[in-house]
């Protein structure tokens, strides 16, 4: 399928995280354009390499080593193209296979499937990337290459939405009660599962069907937050979350001599989207003001420029030409341990030299107490104060 012409309803699977939340969004975001970031465009380079592996593993007689390697060699001449991207699709399909394997029975498998959820949300369709059907189970795959925000599959709206469409399609023709919901995420080493009820899944879809009317029409409340905003095209204009964020920049009540831990939990907690509606709006001012618009009490200038050669090899030349030395010039510089994995490969590289890679640990960072890595403390254990120092008294 050609991905890039993949068309996306105006209340998309994608975004209906923040259309649930947020109703108004969805016709609030049509007054901008939807561009394309270069990350996106690399995603759906990998979303096609994905797909004619998949395609390839389920339907090796219609879609045979001939097919696959003319598809393969096509996608590896686009200008986006990166070895790793190999590397990071056979990591879903290893993922879909061990699925498969893993079933009494040989699943029904749709790949790129146009999924219609217009019976709950009006004009709602999407592409699911990859849908198994086994015994009572219905079993939706994603494959995310985004590396920017961990996803989770848990209670997610966009595969729920799939969910919701693959059913009503398949519901006459197996008999499905589980729904099994996988993304696979390799980039961040992600595979996130959750599974529930079709009632559940059917519960929720009553909830979406009042939801999408509001959406749709444009009603209901606007709902700033800072994971709800993220990537609503209206996030710098919008005047519910400008106003959000003012008031939580400014709007800092009382003020007592001291504020307790529970309130600089609580502070940071508000002010982590005001730092990032800062940045939105300061981009969209520099865009309105170098379209030649007026934003008053702000210019945009030429930033601070840098020096380059014209001819690095010729001026290096001459340079040598008058006696500086080469090595004055040259500097030998090791890759960093990740390049070179990336050079040798990930396997080789833990053949080879794993057994002379030590971690140390990262400096101290600030995160919400809901990220899975364990905190870290400095104070000293009652264990570690009183245990032996080695040292003979
Ligand atoms: S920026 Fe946030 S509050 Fe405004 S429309 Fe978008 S999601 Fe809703």
């Amino acid at each position: 399928m050609n991905h890039e012409g993949r068309k996306h309803a105006v209340l998309s699977a994608s975004a209906a995280h923040r259309w649930l939340m947020c109703p108004p969004s969805a016709r609030l975001e049509e007054q901008f354009p939807d561009t394309a970031s270069e990350s996106a465009a690399e995603g759906t380079l990998a979303h096609e390499l994905a797909e004619i592996k998949v395609r390839h593993y389920f339907y090796t007689v219609d879609f045979g080593r001939q097919k696959y390697t003319r598809r393969l060699n096509k996608l590896k001449k686009e200008a986006l193209w990166q070895d790793e991207m190999d590397r990071y699709t056979n990591e879903y399909l290893d993922y879909i296979k061990q699925t498969a394997l893993s079933l009494e029975s040989a699943p029904y498998a749709v790949i790129e499937m146009r999924v219609d959820y217009s019976a709950y949300v009006p004009d709602g369709f999407g592409t699911a990337d990859c849908i198994l059907i086994s015994g009572e189970t219905l079993h939706v795959i994603d494959f995310k290459y985004g590396k920017g925000v961990m996803v989770s599959a848990e209670e997610n709206a966009q595969l729920s939405l799939y969910a919701l469409g693959a059913y009503e399609a398949y519901k006459m023709l197996y008999p499905i009660k589980h729904i099994r919901m996988s993304i696979v995420q390799p980039r961040l080493d992600n595979i996130s599962e959750w599974e529930y009820t079709v009632e559940a899944l059917l519960k929720w879809g009553e909830y979406v069907r009042e939801r999408a009317a509001l959406a749709w029409k444009g009603e209901g409340d606007y709902a700033p937050g800072t994971d709800t905003c993220r990537f609503c095209r209206a996030k710098a204009r919008c005047r519910a979350r400008s106003d959000h964020n003012v008031k939580k920049a400014f709007d800092i009540g009382e003020l007592p001599p001291l504020i307790s831990a529970v309130e600089a939990g609580k502070r940071l907690a508000e002010l982590e989207d005001v730092v990032k509606y800062q940045k939105d709006l300061q981009e969209w001012a520099l865009s309105e003001c170098l379209a030649g618009g007026d934003v008053p009490g702000w210019k945009a200038v030429e930033g601070r420029g840098s020096r380059d050669w014209t001819d690095m090899d010729k001026a290096f030349e001459m340079l040598q030409e008058q006696g500086v030395d080469r090595a004055m010039l040259w500097e030998e510089r090791p890759l960093t341990l990740a390049q070179v994995e990336k050079v040798v490969g990930k396997k080789e590289f833990n053949g080879l030299v794993g057994d002379m890679v030590v971690k140390r640990p990262g400096k101290p960072a600030l995160v919400r107490s809901s990220d899975k890595r364990p905190a870290i403390t400095n104070k000293v254990s009652a264990a570690e104060a009183f245990a032996p120092s080695g040292v003979d008294q």
